[in-house]
């Protein structure tokens, strides 16, 4: 991999990507069936590296908390692949790009309840019921993860340290017919060992955990640093790098192909409008921006991160 880190340095670097693609006006889309999201204003841009190194680059809105999403999934796969019990989960979920809607429920039904990846709201589902049989609160699991590995509680205004919008989660759960339907599929399918609502339940809550670019770059460095995260050693650093594989060709809903050409860098989106990225062994990446495309992943943030591969040269091709 090659690192061309010339002139601007990051700092800068990064305050110019905030300039450049920051929206100005109000172009893209919300998701229809998470009220609290269509609020956000749409001018909201910030970006975070997180260095292996330990130093943390910010720019823009970075210290604002945003809905991480599906961003989620790439924990809850971490912490169900801790342990002896991973083993088990790889019989319940597949690693294969879906080519279709993150929750499609026509394939899940084709495919006799075996969703084809962790990152899909189906796989999703049955990953959070592997957690839930070890604990009933898996989002508060999740939480005290993402707390630790951000660095915990962080002093001054707007960087509280992660935390759950229970409102934000309860509008979500009014309006989650279908990923009851998903749920609802698994468990007939006998993939699900919990009722169905508690997964469900447990699901949108893990989704409206709210953090910065800040805090989540950190959370995720683990995965560009051979497993090794803020308290010790998260994962192997064969775990690390598959959960980086998974990211390249599932991360970002059905346009994974079309991040890959772009950015060439392994990633995870949610509808939040956050993406979590990757530059195995140097650093990781997060950017938000709310307004969506046609495939549910960030516009601005998209276009940065391509912008900031070209400019620095960080690519896994
Ligand atoms: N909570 C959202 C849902 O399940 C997450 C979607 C996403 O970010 O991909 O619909």
């Amino acid at each position: 991999m090659s690192t061309t880190l010339s002139a601007p340095p990051l700092g800068l670097l990064l305050e110019d990507l905030v300039r450049q693609h920051r929206p100005r006006k109000e172009t893209g889309a919300v998701p229809g069936n998470i009220p609290f999201l269509a609020s956000v204003p749409f001018d909201r841009f910030g970006i975070a590296v997180a260095t292996t190194s330990g130093e943390v680059f910010c720019s823009g809105d970075a210290d604002v908390p945003f809905s991480i999403q599906s961003i989620s999934k790439v924990f809850t796969l971490a912490l169900a692949l801790q342990g002896s019990r991973s083993a088990r989960l790889w019989s319940r979920v597949l690693r294969e790009p879906s080519g279709t809607a993150f929750n499609s429920l026509v394939q899940l039904e084709a495919e006799h309840g075996i969703p084809r990846n962790p990152f899909i709201n189906a796989g999703a589902l049955v990953v959070t019921d592997h957690l839930m049989e070890e604990t009933s609160d898996a989002a508060g699991q999740l939480l005290r993860f993402l707390t630790e590995q951000a660095g915990g509680q962080q002093s001054g205004p707007g960087k509280q340290g992660p935390f759950i919008d229970g409102a934000a989660a309860t509008g979500e759960l009014a309006s989650s017919s279908r990923n009851l339907a998903l749920a609802h599929f698994l468990k007939d399918f006998g993939n699900l060992a919990q009722p169905a609502e508690s997964v469900v339940e447990n699901y949108v809550r893990q989704c409206s955990i709210m953090m910065t670019c800040r805090e989540l770059a950190r959370a995720g460095l683990f995965l560009a640093n051979d497993g090794q995260g803020a308290a010790g050693t998260v994962l192997s650093r064969s775990e690390a790098k598959r959960i980086g594989s998974i990211m390249l060709t599932c991360g970002m809903y059905d346009a994974a192909g079309e991040f890959a050409y772009r950015v060439g860098l392994p990633g995870k989106s949610g509808v939040g409008g956050g993406i979590l990225v990757i530059v195995p062994g140097q650093c990781a990446i997060c950017v938000w921006s709310p307004r969506l495309d046609a495939k549910g992943n960030s516009l601005a943030g998209t276009a940065a991160l391509a912008d900031l591969s070209d400019r620095t040269g960080w690519s896994v091709f």
